[in-house]
């Protein structure tokens, strides 16, 4: 193919149109699976169901829906974003009213991953870091394919909602 019919195929870019218009939506989708991912996770190890879950840091028993994916480290860094030993199920109290409740979160680290792992995500979560958008994309897929896998055998909804409603309180 010479420079003609190079330039012949290429698609006109549209005036005021950006580069990369896509990078913007895909980290928001991208978080949005993380999250499902997150969350269904903690549930299931916390409580064995995948609807209900404790939080990390109060460890009040929320449902899914109400429960979010609360960072030990604050601020929304992306080498911290994504972090799956730093992210965990956290009720909104803990997440926004305590703004990561992070004392206690700090143990709770210490205690799942055990110690120096707490200043570790800290340094992590300095460093610069860029997501190209075929690695977003990869992203995606993982982590709704992975929550997919985690929830394969959960036929557990009705039963787990009368069981734990009590313990709410
Ligand atoms: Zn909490």
């Amino acid at each position: 193919m010479n420079e003609l019919t190079v330039n012949y195929f290429r698609k006109p870019r549209k005036k005021g149109e950006k580069k990369k218009p896509k990078t913007g939506a895909l980290k928001k989708k991208a978080w949005k699976a993380f999250s499902e991912y997150i969350r269904t996770r903690d549930c299931l190890k916390t409580t064995g169901l995948p609807d209900y879950g404790r939080c990390i840091t109060c460890s009040k028993i929320v449902p899914k829906t109400l429960l979010q994916a609360g960072h030990f480290i604050p601020g929304r860094h992306l080498a911290n974003l994504f972090s799956e030993k730093g992210t965990h199920a956290q009720c909104y109290n803990c997440n926004i009213n305590l703004k990561g409740n992070t004392l206690e979160y700090r143990r709770q680290i210490i205690k799942l991953y055990g110690e120096g792992v707490d200043t570790e995500l800290e340094t992590i979560a300095k460093q610069g870091k860029q997501i190209k958008p075929f690695e977003y994309e990869e992203m995606i897929k993982d982590f709704l394919n992975r929550t997919k896998e985690l929830t394969k055998g959960g036929t557990m909804k009705a039963i787990s909602a009368s069981i734990l409603e009590g313990e709410q309180k």
